[in-house]
């Protein structure tokens, strides 16, 4: 029996394929094809990430509301940005990939790291 979470998911070279060309006008954002169809490239960070990061398949609107499993409604995220997009969609999180950048990202590893209160949070207004 297939897995339920993954039946009818598009294929990672084809959501890619789709967005080479539409990403750059739903972010507003100069992002060549070629960035797009790297495999290490995170819609969220925009940056490529090292090959011990998974990127998921991340729904924009989550199936469990309505969403489709097609490829106009699937971003390519680390886990990271995807974790901190699940309760978010439509024009909110077109507004949050926009700002989103490899900063937060590092935050989010410092966080679940636990070491963002010790090393960030308390030099601040030193
Ligand atoms: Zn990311």
């Amino acid at each position: 029996m297939a897995k339920r979470s993954m039946r009818g998911t598009p294929k990672e070279k084809d959501i890619r394929a789709y967005w080479s060309t539409r990403l750059q006008a739903y972010l507003g954002q100069d992002i060549s094809p070629e960035t797009i169809m790297d495999s290490r490239f995170c819609f969220g960070c925009k940056v490529f990430l090292n090959k011990g990061i998974t990127i998921q398949r991340a729904h924009i609107r989550a199936v469990s509301t309505g969403g489709s499993n097609s490829v106009e409604n699937i971003h390519m995220l680390c886990r990271y940005c995807h974790k901190a997009s699940e309760l978010k969609f439509g024009e909110e999180y077109r507004g949050w990939l926009k700002g989103r950048d490899l900063i937060d990202t590092g935050l989010t590893l410092c966080a679940q790291a636990g070491s963002l209160k010790r090393d960030l949070l308390e030099g601040v207004g030193k």
